[in-house]
């Protein structure tokens, strides 16, 4: 339609979204779909924080528009995790809580971004931020980790990548889409490069960080000379699955915090009260429910690692956390059941859903064209099932 603006125009479809969608179009069909394309954890939100809301609706005190950055007592509540748990010292008015992780993004590169501005995105990286980066007029500039080093960039990468258009940094760890850590060593060198160019925002988003089996979470806004100048990004929807209630928050020097909070005054106010109630019981209550999901990841992490072992032609690697596993699908470049010919991972998610009925979403979109993703929050017997009929499949492919 011609009426519409140059930038919707431009902007990509999300893929994670829309692999979702095409799964569950088949589904309607009748068609016994396996879906694994959805970053989702397949959990129920722990009992203690459904309870939460339905207290919160029966006290009848959140029914009307919250605070815009969210309630003083949840933004307490989130300063003492931060304390607690990655020795961050933030007061509330440093913290904003918006409607998903993915709003706090959008906000705080809205807040921080001119026309050309650079944005350092670490790749394989998760879809939506190259996308809202040019949404704000920024200008994405990848550094590329590979399967051989567990698809992390290196600190040298970041140096060669920084000039004087270099607004900000972002990167995922526990990394969607290959589930990659960064360790302490690595956040590190990465914040020894920036000392020399103390002007450049991180926004570094946590989001999976109850979701790693590497043993240690590290935040890098908890380095010295980091707080200064680093966003982080959490949210509720992966550790305590959460995805459907929407909530997520930036913690951040107060002029960010500041200013994320006028731009969502203007676009959306306050998030959802209820689940605002909810989220702070989810802060101070049991966290067994959170760690009993991570083990189950990790059981699930060993099973697909050990099924696709059995599929000729997939490279993988052992992913430290969240629920993803990236394999280098490219052996089948070229290849063809007779019918249709394999020219990339796209094609290979098609053929993948079309003939074997599971559904992955392609690297392109992560920025790694040789591979795909597929999410292991599913349950055991539909990842046995899942990867025997991605086997079948491929077995065609000549
Ligand atoms: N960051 C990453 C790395 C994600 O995988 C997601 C999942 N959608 C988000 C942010 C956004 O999460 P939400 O909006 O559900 O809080
Ligand atoms: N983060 C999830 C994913 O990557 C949810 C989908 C989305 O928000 O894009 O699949």
């Amino acid at each position: 339609m011609e009426q519409l603006s140059d930038r919707i125009k431009a902007m990509e479809e999300s893929a994670t979204i829309a692999m979702a969608q095409k799964a569950r179009e088949l589904k309607s069909k009748g068609v016994d779909v396996i879906s694994l394309s959805l970053g989702e954890p397949d959990f129920k939100t722990p009992k203690h924080i459904c309870e939460a809301a339905k207290d919160a609706i029966d006290e009848g005190k959140y029914f009307s528009y919250s605070p815009v950055p969210g309630y003083l007592d949840l933004r307490q509540a989130i300063a003492d995790k931060l304390e607690r748990e990655n020795k961050l010292s933030y007061t509330p008015e440093q913290i904003v809580v918006s409607t998903g992780a993915k709003q706090s993004i959008a906000n705080t590169f809205m807040c921080l971004l001119n026309a050309g501005d650079e944005v350092i995105v670490y790749a394989p990286y998760w879809v939506s931020y190259a996308e809202i980066i040019k949404l704000a007029e920024g200008v994405p500039v990848f550094i590329n980790g590979d399967i051989e080093n567990n698809f992390k960039a290196t600190s040298d990468q970041l140096k060669e990548a920084i000039t004087s258009k270099t607004k900000a940094v972002i990167f995922s760890s526990p990394c969607n889409p290959t589930g990659a850590v960064f360790n302490r060593e690595e956040l590190s060198a990465m914040a020894e490069v920036l000392a020399d160019h103390p002007e450049i925002i991180v926004v570094a988003d946590e989001i999976y960080e109850h979701i790693n089996f590497s043993g240690e979470h590290v935040s890098i806004a908890s380095m010295p000379g980091m707080m200064e100048r680093t966003v982080t990004v959490n949210g509720f929807s992966k550790g305590y699955a959460m995805t459907g209630w929407r909530l997520g928050y930036i913690a951040a020097p107060l002029p960010i915090a500041k200013a994320c909070g006028k731009i969502q005054g203007q676009f959306t106010s306050g998030t959802n009260g209820i689940a605002q109630r909810a989220a702070i019981a989810a802060l101070n209550g049991d966290m067994a429910p959170t760690q009993e999901m991570a083990k189950a990841y990790l059981r699930r992490r060993a099973l697909v690692l050990e099924k696709l072992q059995e599929v000729p032609g997939i490279k993988t690697y052992e992913p430290n956390g969240a629920f993803y596993i990236f394999p280098d699908v490219s052996e089948y470049f070229g290849k063809s059941d007779g019918e249709t010919t394999i020219n990339n991972a796209g094609d290979l998610c098609m053929y993948i859903l079309n003939t074997a009925h599971v559904s992955l979403v392609t690297g392109e979109a992560f920025g790694a064209p040789k591979c795909v993703r597929l999410s292991y929050a599913a349950s055991d017997e539909q990842l046995e099932e899942a990867i025997s009929r991605i086997k079948e499949a491929l077995s065609k492919l000549k």
